[in-house]
């Protein structure tokens, strides 16, 4: 159903082919959209009970995405009601001087899924591509090798049984300006106003062709990007949401099997 926002290995796309807008691509209303998304987010509570009972495999779940677009509103929506044990949330901020002393993977690799676990990276080493690119925080001649780094970094985590699905939140210029708009004026928002986004905004170009450029780069059979159209966070969760469950569906899980002689068991 998704599958012409998977950006293909050796299949280069360019964002300004992606039209932000989820209703471009989503016949039904809102409401309909909606209807959808409830029995997968009953799903997915119960994949993920099953993963975390299992104890087997592991999922990393990366978003990334311009400021706004939507990261924490998408582990809100998609997760509600997820039960909170096995799944757990990795911010990625400006590093400490700690974190900056060690090489850029070093504080990611750190928080990786262990087994029966869902982690989200809200942000992730593609920061060390992203911003630190447009802001010229290292080098090019450093950060151009870290699309090498990375693509073999997730392979050293799928090869160990990590399963590894991408998200990027593709908004529109237009929409950014909204929300920076509201979040400006509305009191219970304005915790969430950086003026820093204001000058990252004035990047967007650039900011748009790193990101361009790390979903080409980086987008693996085993560690697959996605382009998801944001703009309306209905479609953006059900998009998500649906993904996900495909992915959790195919690893094929099962409880684990009854204590020997159970039914015996006297319980008193
Ligand atoms: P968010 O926008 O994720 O809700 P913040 O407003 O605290 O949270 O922003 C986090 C900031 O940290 C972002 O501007 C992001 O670009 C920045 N950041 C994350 N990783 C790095 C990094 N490796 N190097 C520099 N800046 C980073």
């Amino acid at each position: 159903m998704f599958e012409q926002f998977r950006v293909k290995p050796d299949q280069p796309v360019r964002l300004s082919d992606f039209d932000a807008n989820g209703k471009t691509y989503f016949a039904g209303s809102k409401d309909e959209a909606k209807q959808q998304f409830k029995p997968l987010n009953l799903k997915l509570r119960e994949l993920q009970t099953l993963l975390y009972a299992q104890g087997k495999h592991n999922l990393l779940l990366v978003l990334q995405g311009m400021d706004t677009s939507g990261k924490d509103g998408t582990i809100r929506g998609v997760f509600k009601g997820v039960n909170p044990q096995g799944v757990n949330v990795a911010n990625f901020k400006v590093p400490t001087p700690k974190e900056l002393s060690h090489d850029y993977l070093w504080r990611v690799h750190q928080q990786t899924p262990g087994k029966g676990e869902i982690k989200i990276f809200n942000r992730s080493h593609y920061e060390d591509v992203l911003v630190v690119r447009v802001h010229s925080l290292a080098p090019e001649e450093r950060w151009s090798k870290r699309y090498h780094h990375i693509r073999e970094f997730e392979r050293l985590l799928a090869d160990e049984g990590t399963t590894i699905i991408k998200f990027f939140l593709h908004i529109s210029n237009d929409k950014q300006r909204d929300k920076l708009i509201s979040r400006r004026d509305t009191p219970r928002k304005q915790w969430k106003f950086n003026p820093n986004d204001l000058k990252d905004r004035a990047l967007w170009p650039d900011f748009q062709q790193a990101y361009e450029d790390a979903l080409n780069k980086t987008s693996t059979e085993y560690a697959p990007w996605y382009i998801v159209p944001a703009n309306q966070k209905w479609y953006r969760d059900l998009m998500v949401a649906t993904i996900l469950v495909e992915t959790l569906e195919n690893l094929q899980m099962h409880y684990p099997p009854a204590p020997e002689g159970i039914e015996e068991m006297e319980v008193i």
